[in-house]
């Protein structure tokens, strides 16, 4: 996922426009039981703001997918993900957070792909639900509690 700063390294323009698709599996994110099983689409810009930092601002969105943690049913829900980060020349390695929270690059291409990563990561949820009040399964037979009263005595679930 690199993109061609020649037009903003030589000031020819102060800033770029980004649209572009990355693929899931680029991207390969999951966590726990949920996965990005779509293409996700970046807009925005990156803008040169002198002594070669770039900075980063876009929108990243996609879907998501998993099973509702109570009743296990497929759950999608889509993902927008706000992104804003600087890219400083060769201070880290490519594809690296420094310390400050920048991403390195050398010559006249950055990549895209770990800052959009890392905010898609932070971004999904610890647990997709099928819907907030979701009943999710009795553990004494199994049913689920959306479907059928099934009567039986549970204690109460502290979740
Ligand atoms: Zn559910
Ligand atoms: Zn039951």
């Amino acid at each position: 996922m690199l993109i061609d700063i020649h037009a903003i390294s030589h000031g020819r323009a102060a800033s770029v426009e980004i649209e572009t698709e990355i693929p899931a599996q680029e991207l390969a994110v999951s966590l726990q039981e949920i996965h990005v099983d779509r293409p996700a689409r970046f807009q925005g810009r990156l803008t040169a703001a002198g002594d070669g930092v770039i900075e980063l601002d876009g929108t990243l969105t996609t879907t998501m997918a998993g099973l509702c943690a109570r009743c296990l049913v497929p759950v999608t829900q889509p993902v927008v993900v706000d992104v804003a980060e600087t890219f400083r020349p060769g201070v880290t390695p490519d594809g690296t957070e420094a310390a400050d929270g920048s991403y390195g690059y050398r010559g006249f291409a950055l990549d895209l792909l770990p800052p959009v990563r890392d905010n898609l990561v932070l971004a999904l949820p610890q647990r997709l639900l099928c819907r907030e009040d979701c009943q999710g399964l009795c553990p004494v037979c199994g049913a689920d509690r959306n479907q059928t009263a099934c009567g039986c005595a549970t204690a109460e679930e502290n979740d």
